[in-house]
């Protein structure tokens, strides 16, 4: 179902009004990697805002390699997320991790998230396969493009058409990025489905000076979005303090990124 063969033309999102894909302009998800307090999200969305960010990110459900790391504020974080995105005109994304908690994240989000670590979750896949919501499904760490896009499959046969595919870094050798970031994967999944890519900048350098490049060579090899991290103050931040972006940052990343927007 993920196939150009079964479909030619590009599947374009239209997420009350937020359209992604095919020949739409590419969009940007950002916001921090955790949600982590009212006041935090309130000064990234309305910061965000004015960068004409229309899909705000936070996690609520935290995928921490260590059980003793902060795991995110669930229901109350959800809550947070949705209430904040709504007042500023935002669409809300946040990642679900776990079956029985599809129906809950589904209510509070706009476009459920699958997390590289659950790509191989085919109970979950099935699950939000069923959610109606659109999905934003990365490639999983160390997850082949055929089992990135059979996980798709996985959400499609569910009767869900409406998912991204996001590229965010799959593990090799390398250590002096976190994750490798996989061009190819984002060319070769245009080419092969019909569904739109974008590429996760932030997960796949895990370092923010990096995420310039990386940024303008996704939308180089077509990708229909870009993800990145952004937090009011990420050295105090609960996760990914490394890698995300301050505002300052984030001025300077999306007036690099503005000549290949083609914002409207
Ligand atoms: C995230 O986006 O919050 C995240 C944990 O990313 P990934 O699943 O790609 O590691
Ligand atoms: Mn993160």
């Amino acid at each position: 179902l993920v196939s150009r063969k079964v479909k030619q033309d590009d599947t374009v999102l239209d997420i009350d009004g937020v359209r992604i894909g095919g020949n739409e302009p590419p969009i940007i998800i950002a916001g921090p990697c955790s949600i982590e307090s009212e006041e935090q999200m309130e000064l990234t969305a309305a910061f965000l805002k004015s960068k004409g960010v229309k899909i705000l990110r936070g996690g609520a459900y935290k995928p921490r390699t260590s059980p003793y790391g902060f795991q995110g504020m669930g229901v109350d974080g959800l809550i947070l997320g949705s209430s904040v995105a709504r007042e500023h005109g935002q669409l809300f994304i946040t990642e679900v991790m776990d079956t029985r908690d599809v129906e809950v994240v589904a209510e509070y989000a706009d476009i459920l998230q699958i997390g590289a670590r659950n790509m191989h979750n085919f109970a979950l896949l099935r699950e939000v396969g069923r959610a109606r919501r659109p999905v934003l499904l990365k490639r999983g760490l160390s997850a082949t493009i055929e089992e990135w896009l059979y996980a798709a499959e996985y959400i499609l046969s569910e009767g869900n058409n409406e998912v991204i595919l996001c590229e965010r870094g799959i593990r090799t050798y390398e250590k002096w990025t976190r994750n490798t970031l996989d061009l190819s994967a984002v060319a070769l999944a245009k080419q092969e489905t019909h569904l739109p890519v974008i590429v996760d900048v932030t997960h796949a350098a895990g370092r923010r000076d990096l995420l310039i490049p990386l940024a303008r060579a996704a939308l180089a090899v077509g990708a229909d979005g870009i993800h990145v991290e952004v937090h009011p103050s990420p050295a105090t931040a609960l996760s990914d303090n490394e890698q995300q972006l301050d505002f300052a940052g984030y001025e300077q990343f999306s007036a690099a990124l503005s000549s290949l927007m083609r914002v409207a």
